[in-house]
């Protein structure tokens, strides 16, 4: 199988109301170029630097999203190229984006990263503290907030996957009907991966970010 086919293949399995992001976290620009010759334009990467480099080598109509913990002095690397920062997971982080965007003249699309799963590991707001960020967020005039993201916790247990979605989605309602009820923009949620990204979408999931399922394992 090739990176291209898997893209057909998924796109035919995906509603077409789901976008999909191919993510090519580690992986080369030929792998790249195959999924994007099959007509795939949005990717997903999780370091500056290797954000910032497939950039500068890859064709400039790619849509590039970025999904890892973002530092704050790593920015710069990236606000420029990138297309919507689904990792948005404190305070100081979308305030540093608002003012790195306002000195370009720019408004940044970010995703809130609400913390969904039972590790201790991955990034995000807890479930209290998303209103808050959410009307902190708002308040920025250097960011624009499309949604929420969220990453289910990594088991077997399918019931416990389709619970942390459901806790997304639910956050992501009430912040539509509340904070963004006026804003057309805030219509995202990013949820699912390869593993679960079936679950996500019969959960509500309209982005779905999939990496070994395209390009084979990254290890
Ligand atoms: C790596 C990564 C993915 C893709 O993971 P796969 O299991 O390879 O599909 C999705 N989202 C985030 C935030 C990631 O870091």
């Amino acid at each position: 199988m090739s990176a291209g086919n898997n893209i057909l293949e998924l796109l035919k399995e995906l509603p077409s109301t789901v976008k999909l992001v191919a993510v090519s976290k580690f992986m080369p620009n030929e792998l790249i170029l195959e999924a994007y010759n099959a007509g795939q334009k949005d990717f997903g990467e999780n370091r500056p630097q290797e954000l910032s480099r497939k950039i500068a080598e890859l064709p400039s109509d790619i849509r590039w999203h970025f999904l890892g913990h973002l530092q704050t002095n790593k920015i710069k690397m990236i606000i420029d190229g990138v297309t919507l920062i689904h990792s948005a997971d404190s305070l100081k982080l979308i305030s540093e984006i608002g003012k790195e965007a306002e000195k370009r003249g720019l408004v940044k699309d970010i995703l809130i990263q609400q913390h969904i799963s039972c590790e201790s590991t991955k990034q995000g707001f807890a479930l209290g503290e998303m209103e808050e960020a959410a009307a902190f967020a708002r308040s920025v005039s250097g960011v624009r907030v499309c949604g929420v993201m969220g990453m289910a916790t990594f088991t077997d247990d399918q019931e416990q996957v389709r619970k942390e979605f459901r806790g997304l989605r639910a956050t992501f309602d009430r912040l539509k009907s509340t904070i963004f009820s006026d804003c057309a923009y805030f219509e995202h949620i990013s949820m699912g991966m390869s593993g679960d990204f079936n679950i996500a979408v019969e959960e509500g999931s309209n982005i779905v970010r999939v990496g070994s399922r395209i390009f084979g394992s990254r290890y």
